[in-house]
């Protein structure tokens, strides 16, 4: 018997898992494959305020972002936790300027430092960015990390503060007994537990359906590349306009292969030299392959504001599912029809940088019935239907 079980160990299982172990409870993670198999496995590690939708969901981050300042020394391992020269989004023209201003001025709501900065500013931060620019947004204070470090950092945390972490095993069912959830069905029996938490990611709507429940989580593929190991590049975090334009404001967007690639640009510099660059997001359920057409579409993206990139060789490909939901916000809570059990999941392109607030407040939400930040505007509730 378990006081709790964390159903998913991915970066967002394994915080929960963490922040409860904290709190004293016994916590068994159960992950169908391996940790950081998931998102957390295949993702760029951006932990950025520009990159969140105004309103509560950049305030969430704020709250997170804070917390990143002394994860590593708490997690006792190295996460790449750094700020380097901050996050840039260049942008193309007057139109794309206009959008971004509006998205900033909301965004500075939140009390954090987002400014439009010209072209001649925006290369003197990047010297390898075309020139060819209207100008840029520019978050000073935006970071990245190393995500497949963080997941596993809190995996181990959390074990050493006695959490059981079963690897291989998959949960094909809930106990559901006097209206409540009482644990899990799994390929290697039954769990018993207080409370269970869906942390299944981009399957989050999946394993909820198990317990009878219909909730609007569903993949969103990202293509990445990552080029051969090449000298000091890329301070920033860099994506182009056009990827915050395709997040919020889609509509926008009047090139339809564009839209449905949802062709943007995302890059990075890695530790080691190589440079990871993505900026798809695309609907194509499960379907987890490279495409030459999305590949494209990315290099291009790459090229168009890096143009010595095209003589750098790319080694790897791959992609992965950013969790998807209808309103951009993640589902965090109880669901009020199954007592017993909890979301924690549809993070979509910022699961990485909102990891650790989530682990927090779940911890507290299921610990002591409430947490220290509301999150009422995240609860699954808000999708529930008459029926549940
Ligand atoms: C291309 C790309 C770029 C991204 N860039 C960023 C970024 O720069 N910054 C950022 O903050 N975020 C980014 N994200 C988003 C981030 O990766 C995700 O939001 C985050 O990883 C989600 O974590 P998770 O733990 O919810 O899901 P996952 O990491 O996917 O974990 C879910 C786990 O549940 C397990 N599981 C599923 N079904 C079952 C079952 N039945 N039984 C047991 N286990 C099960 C899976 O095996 C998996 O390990 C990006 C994502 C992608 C794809």
């Amino acid at each position: 018997m378990y006081d709790v079980i964390v159903v998913g160990g991915g970066i967002i299982g394994c915080s929960v898992a963490w922040q409860l172990s904290k709190l004293e409870k016994k916590v068994l993670v159960i992950e169908r494959t391996d940790v950081a198999s998931g998102s957390a496995g295949a993702t760029d590690g951006v932990v950025g305020y520009h990159t969140k939708k105004p309103g509560v969901q950049l305030d969430l981050a704020v709250q997170s972002i804070e917390m990143f300042k002394t994860l590593g020394q708490e997690l006792g391992m190295d996460v790449e936790y750094e700020l380097n020269a901050g996050g840039l989004q260049p942008v193309e023209d007057k139109e794309q300027w206009d959008m971004l201003s509006a998205m900033v001025e909301e965004q500075r709501k939140s009390g954090v430092d987002i400014r439009m900065i010209s072209a001649e500013e925006a290369c003197a931060i990047e010297p390898n960015l075309s020139k060819d620019i209207y100008g840029a947004l520019y978050s000073p204070t935006s970071g990245k990390v190393n995500p497949l470090n963080l997941t596993v950092a809190y995996a181990r945390a959390a074990k050493k503060l006695g959490a059981e972490i079963m690897t291989n095993t998959e949960v094909t069912g809930f106990i559901i007994e006097d209206g409540r959830c009482k644990g899990v069905m799994t390929s290697k029996g039954e769990f018993r537990a207080d409370a269970v938490v869906n942390a299944c990611g981009s399957w989050a709507g999946k394993v909820a359906k198990l317990a009878g429940l219909d909730l609007p989580i569903k993949p969103r593929k990202g293509q990445l590349a990552v080029t051969e190991p090449i000298g000091p590049y890329l301070k920033a975090t860099v994506q182009c306009a056009r990827y915050n334009v395709i997040k919020f404001r889609p509509e926008t967007i009047k090139d339809q292969t564009v839209l449905k690639l949802g062709a943007s640009l995302s890059i990075e510099q890695t530790e080691n030299g190589g440079l990871i660059i993505g900026g798809t997001r695309e609907f194509v359920d499960y379907e987890g392959e490279n495409t030459f057409e999305g590949i494209e579409a990315m290099m291009q993206r790459a090229v168009r504001f890096f143009p010595a990139l095209k003589d750098v060789s790319v080694i790897r490909f791959f992609s992965g599912f950013r969790p998807y939901t209808p309103d951009g916000l993640s589902l965090m809570g109880e669901v009020k029809t199954l007592p017993g059990f909890y979301m924690a999941a549809g993070h979509e392109g910022d699961g990485i940088a909102l990891s650790p607030i989530t682990g927090k407040l779940m911890a507290e939400l299921i610990v002591y019935g409430k947490c220290s930040y509301d999150i009422s505007d995240f609860s699954p509730n808000r999708f529930l239907t008459e029926e549940g």
